[in-house]
């Protein structure tokens, strides 16, 4: 190959970071200036230049960039200084980039499979460049993260997804796929939008759409084996559901807006009881909003109960409430529910006001997943304080406009009693001469590492048992510092790591339920992720 194309193929180059010895033995002499510089003054460099745009989409759009010009470089650079730039590759910015992706499409990223594609997927994947595929992030763009339908521009997603899994849970680059599956939107004003590039009509819904999902489905299980990991992401929860329930049996599928949420939320509780004390069982929980997250979270909190205190999964459901836009979710209501919140219909008397329902059910955990902000509001967690000495409120809803209440909020209100927890970030906040530091229940713990451990262990089915113990593992890494200043997740920086253990148990999951292919079993689990995760310091060529 030479020089010049060497500089162009994002898996190999390395800028000035390319020796005498490469210079000479590439052809590359001539074409870089003289200097040689060290992959880590190229990362300050880099820092450097993104901390100068002031508007966060000009860093996603200078990383994006970094990315197609020196992978190693963008994911050493990403890595190194996590907690600042996981809100530029993914939540919020990423939000931003696909309403905009129209304007500041360059260069196609990422697999787009739309109706056209129809009766020839599998001649598509065999144009994706690379055969080993660990992963494939797949979304219709259907509810792209708080935003709603966007269409094919929802390829912001599965990108972003992808580029955490590696750089967070060490799965090689070139072994992520992300995939759009474009059958159209109702949003109007992409419709309309000349610059839209997905296809220009009205979504297709049932049979038009299980078909293409599963000639995908059935694509990718000939194509790339067993042991692929199928994430899916952001689908409206009228298809997520059934999506999962259809392909669980037969490939290794996962859902992180409803599974890996549940899994990282519950790992926030289980840390949250070594504060407040007694067992998941002891508790009562209420959430507002009944969607993906709500009953996925209300599901494996169930699940958990009824294994530790060997309790049917029906009882264990009873601790849990949830109110939907109609009210509380009552038995007199089953005929009109969706069947994802059938099991959640307990008799009770229907309630409409979130404090009633407060008041009545006298919860211990309140968890807020509507998508609507400023719901808790001060009489509601005072009813919480009231009832309880240290309550213990998540306000899930992205982004920060919607969620249902600020962190300074729950402190303040509840007196600086609350165990609080949000979806989007908050700063630390002082009350009454404490700083308490509010967690951020980012599926982003969870996910890289889940995804590592079926990996690494060659799992072919996901198994509940599994996001129980990638809860737990990520419970255990909450340290006595970080409780004492209120936080119920570890520091993010520490994430390669929490990764490892979080893959090391779920492997072990995997072997115990023989769902793992990889034999022999690895002796140490923790060692074995942690030398299986891809390091993107430069290779040197000879
Ligand atoms: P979803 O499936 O659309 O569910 C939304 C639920 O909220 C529905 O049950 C809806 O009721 C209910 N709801 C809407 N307005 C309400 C209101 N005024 N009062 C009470 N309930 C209301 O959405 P989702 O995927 O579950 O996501 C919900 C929110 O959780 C989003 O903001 C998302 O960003 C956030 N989330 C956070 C995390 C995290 O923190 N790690 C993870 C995932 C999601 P109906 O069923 O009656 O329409
Ligand atoms: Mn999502």
């Amino acid at each position: 190959a030479s020089g010049y194309s060497l500089l162009r193929d994002p898996h190999h180059n390395k800028g000035l970071a390319f020796n005498e010895k490469e210079r000479d033995a590439y052809y590359l002499r001539g074409l870089l200036p003289p200097t040689v510089i060290s992959q880590d003054l190229q990362v300050k460099k880099m820092m450097h230049s993104i901390r100068q745009y002031q508007v966060p989409l000009q860093k996603y759009m200078a990383m994006m960039d970094l990315q197609e010009l020196n992978e190693r470089l963008f994911y050493k650079l990403l890595i190194n200084n996590v907690e600042e730039l996981l809100p530029v590759v993914y939540t919020p910015t990423v939000g931003k980039a696909c309403q905009k992706y129209g304007s500041i499409f360059r260069r196609p990223q990422g697999l787009f499979i739309s109706l056209k594609e129809k009766g020839k997927i599998r001649e598509v994947l065999r144009n994706w460049p690379q055969r080993n595929i660990q992963v494939i992030v797949v979304t219709d763009g259907e509810r792209i993260l708080g935003l709603g339908d966007l269409g094919c521009q929802g390829m912001g997603i599965p990108i972003g997804k992808l580029s955490l899994y590696t750089a967070l849970g060490g799965v090689r680059p070139s072994a992520c796929l992300p995939v759009t599956i474009d059958v159209g939107t109702n949003n109007e004003k992409l419709l309309n939008d000349e610059f839209y590039i997905g296809l220009r009509q009205r979504r297709a819904t049932g049979q038009e759409y299980a078909e293409l999902m599963h000639e995908f489905m059935t694509a990718v299980k000939q194509i790339y084996g067993e042991k692929v990991l199928i994430q899916f992401e952001d689908f409206a929860n009228h298809n997520a559901f059934d999506l999962l329930a259809k392909y669980s049996p037969t490939h290794l599928v996962f859902n992180d807006d409803i599974q890996g949420t549940a899994s990282v939320v519950l790992a926030g509780l289980v840390a949250a009881l070594k504060v407040v004390g007694g067992t998941l069982a002891d508790h009562r929980f209420l959430f507002l909003g009944a969607g993906e997250a709500g009953t996925g979270i209300a599901e494996l909190i169930a699940l958990e109960i009824s294994k530790q205190v060997n309790m049917p999964l029906k009882e264990a459901r009873k601790k849990i409430s949830l109110v939907d836009s109609k009210g509380l979710i009552v038995k007199s209501r089953i005929d009109t529910l969706q069947h994802f919140k059938k099991p959640w219909a307990h008799d009770h008397e229907p309630v409409k006001n979130l404090v009633d329902v407060v008041n009545g059910i006298k919860p211990t955990v309140l968890i807020g997943t509507s998508g609507v902000g400023r719901t808790f509001n001060k009489e509601v967690v005072e009813a919480m304080s009231a009832l309880n000495e240290k309550p213990i409120i998540f306000s899930l809803s992205n982004p920060t406009s919607q969620s249902e209440c600020t962190a300074e909020e729950a402190y303040t209100w509840s007196q600086g009693r609350a165990i609080f927890a949000s979806g989007s970030p908050f700063d630390p906040v002082e009350y009454n001469g404490r700083v308490f530091v509010p967690g951020q229940a980012n599926n982003a713990y969870i996910f890289p590492g889940l995804g590592l451990g079926l990996i690494m262990s060659g799992a072919i089915r996901v198994h509940d048992d599994m996001l129980l113990a990638a809860s737990e593992a990520l419970a255990a890494q909450v340290t006595q510092e970080n409780f004492d200043k209120g936080q119920i997740y570890p520091p993010f920086r520490n994430i390669r790591k929490i990764s490892a253990h979080i893959a090391a148990d779920v492997a072990a999951k995997a072997y115990e339920l023989g769902l793992a292919t990889r034999q022999p079993r690895p002796h140490n689990l923790v060692k074995y992720a942690e030398n299986c995760m891809y390091d993107p310091g430069y290779q040197s060529y000879r």
